[in-house]
């Protein structure tokens, strides 16, 4: 499929977020995990977005509302401004990001930075700050 990624990477969804969200391959950094759960927002990919959140925070979060939030915002875009480690040798890691989304009809921009952790050798989210 060439369909554009939902990351707005200007990739296709095959050569980049699919994989990850299909099981075939794990994200190596926690950039790429960032990336491909902003697609599993905008996919509504529930399973993907619990399973990629950090085992301590993975009980907090509730499947119905995750999903009903998925349907009502629209993922626009997506732009990383900064990372702190999280590369393929670390064991944590922190991406800042802009995600555009459109909620009942508004556009809003949701500013936040990341915490990731590693579990088990997969990268895992563990919360954000937002302003
Ligand atoms: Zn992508």
């Amino acid at each position: 499929m060439s369909r554009p990624c939902p990351c707005t990477s200007k990739r296709t969804f095959d050569q980049c977020c699919g994989p990850y969200l299909e099981g075939r391959r794990l994200p190596e950094t926690a950039v790429l995990l960032m990336r491909s759960r902003f697609t599993a927002y905008a996919l509504g990919r529930v399973d993907y977005l619990l399973q990629t959140t950090a085992a301590e925070k993975r009980a907090g979060l509730d499947r119905e509302e995750l999903a009903s939030y998925c349907k009502a915002v629209r993922c626009v875009g997506l732009k990383i401004v900064a990372t702190e480690a999280g590369g393929a040798g670390d064991e944590a890691g922190v991406v800042k990001f802009h995600a555009s989304l459109q909620h009942n009809g508004k556009r809003t921009l949701h500013v936040e930075r990341s915490t990731f952790v590693r579990e088990e050798g997969a990268w895992r989210y563990v919360d954000g700050e937002t302003n």
